[in-house]
């Protein structure tokens, strides 16, 4: 959503003029833009916050933003800081170049957020006419472009700040994400990502009608120069899941690809989280996934450390994610996020020290079972969208690639050579990313590459 966010502000302002500085030191204006969903996140904008005031001592005249859910949540208490002279909601973003404008002319401090976030609103349309009119991006990958489905969210988990800084769901019209895709296709656009809190509970009414994600997906697929579809985020739910997973198995666009967080596998902390499902009815969710898609790969996000949670509870998420056998894990240690029901009415009583614990730990059983499931591409050939160069495109190597293993450990320095082509870096339809060595020019392409070596979270191989 924040990636997607950050480039409808960029191509809005590009638009009005504007070009990117290199670094904060060269620029008239910073923008932040934030996210509110762990304590964290709001943390690093703080003391970004904090580094920029040092800057703005030399610099008076420069304009500093904060945007997205950080600036909703805050509102006027941010721009008490000094330094801040924008503070401008998720859906005040249509206002963004007028807001830059006048702070660069006027010197004056600008609140632009949602006063009654629960209630739909005028600024949908505001935000509707920005978003539909956004066809190229290039802030982000190559031939790839994230689409709303959705906004907003009316799930209300219990430690869950979406609701209250992203207002109440709303479906986008399918005609105008076709004609969204559309327009990005035409622009080289190759795997587009459809994005919702709960995307697979899309619904749009259109002449007596209720279209679903699935529909959605059908009509995405007839798209020429999509190639690849992939949405997320799914919420464990029976509604559209098998209609939504047989289009995924009819369709060969549709990458077989499932972000569905199961966040804990302890009944008592879903119940307290308000999640809908048990742990059982999520297993069962998942094997129905592999019956329709074989192969598919799934993707999860857990929690740790929840208000009440217990080694045993612990413990029943450890064994779900044994049993779910994820391509990947994100895990979070729980923080309390304020007006949320958890913040109001649970303590967060898990120490900060077992909440690290259990996060390694979980971390580690994941590990293992991503390692398991990328040693099955060994010698397999894949295909892999090209995102670009890869970090470590220059210098170090290791000896799989054909190249001795100079720069590494125990190596003097002088010793580094170039490589005589750059490490790319890409992914599979099914989210594993690829390492392998090719020209810089491929960004964007497909390529096919056949898998030499892996770790748990990255294969590694050659272009054929
Ligand atoms: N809509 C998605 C999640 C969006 S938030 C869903 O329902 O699954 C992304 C992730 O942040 C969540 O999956 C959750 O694991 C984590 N998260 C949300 N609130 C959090 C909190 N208060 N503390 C720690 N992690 C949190
Ligand atoms: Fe938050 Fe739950 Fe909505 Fe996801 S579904 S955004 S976790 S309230």
């Amino acid at each position: 959503m924040n990636k997607l966010d950050t480039a409808l502000v960029t191509s809005a302002l590009k638009k009005a003029g504007f070009g990117l500085a290199e670094n904060e030191k060269g620029a008239d204006v910073v923008l932040i833009n934030t996210c509110s969903v762990r304590e964290h996140a709001e943390q690093r904008v703080l003391s970004h916050l904090g580094h920029l005031k040092h800057i703005k001592k030399s610099k008076p005249n420069m304009v500093v933003g904060v945007i997205g859910c950080m600036a909703q949540r805050l509102g006027a208490e941010l721009l008490k800081d000094k330094t801040v002279d924008i503070v401008c909601g998720p859906a005040q973003i249509p206002q963004i170049t007028e807001l830059v404008t006048k702070a660069l002319q006027e010197n004056k401090k600008t609140l632009a957020i949602t006063g009654k976030i629960r209630q739909k609103s005028a600024e949908n349309k505001a935000l509707e006419e920005l978003e539909s009119v956004f066809d190229s991006d290039d802030s982000q990958v190559p031939a790839q472009a994230y689409v709303r489905a959705m906004r907003g969210c009316n799930n209300f988990c219990s430690y869950c700040i979406v609701p209250y800084v992203r207002g109440p769901e709303v479906s986008r019209p399918p005609a105008v994400i076709i004609e969204q895709i559309k327009r990005l296709a035409g622009n080289g656009v190759k795997l587009v990502t459809l994005l919702g809190q709960m995307v697979n509970a899309y619904k749009y009414n259109s002449s007596g009608k209720t279209l679903c994600l699935a529909d959605l997906l059908y009509m995405v697929s007839e798209i020429e120069g999509i190639e690849w579809i992939r949405f997320v985020t799914s919420y464990p739910a029976e509604e559209y899941y098998e209609q939504i997973l047989k289009a995924m198995a009819d369709l060969p666009k549709v990458c077989h690809y499932l972000h569905m967080p199961a966040q804990s596998g302890s009944d008592k902390i879903l119940k307290a989280m308000n999640r809908n499902y048990t742990a059982g009815k999520y297993l069962e969710l998942i094997e129905k996934a592999r019956d329709i898609v074989p192969g598919i790969a799934i993707s999860g996000d857990f929690m740790v450390g929840f208000p009440g949670e217990t080694e045993e509870d612990f413990g029943e998420t450890i064994s779900l994610v044994q049993i779910a056998r994820y391509k990947n894990c994100f895990v979070f240690k729980y923080s309390s996020r304020p007006g949320t029901a958890a913040d109001k009415r649970l303590q967060d009583d898990v120490p900060e020290e077992v909440k690290k614990r259990r996060n390694i730990e979980l971390l580690a059983v994941q590990e293992k079972i991503s390692d398991e499931l990328a040693k099955q591409f060994l010698g397999k050939e894949v295909k892999v969208l090209v995102e670009g160069l890869s970090k470590k495109a220059v210098s170090t190597s290791s000896p799989q690639a054909g190249v001795s293993p100079c720069g590494e450990k125990g190596y003097p320095p002088s010793l580094k050579l170039r490589r005589t082509s750059p490490q790319l870096v890409g992914r599979t339809a099914e989210d594993w990313i690829v390492v392998f060595d090719g020209p810089a020019k491929l960004a964007g392409e497909f390529a096919k590459v056949k898998i030499t070596r892996t770790s748990p979270l990255t294969l590694f191989g050659e272009m054929i």
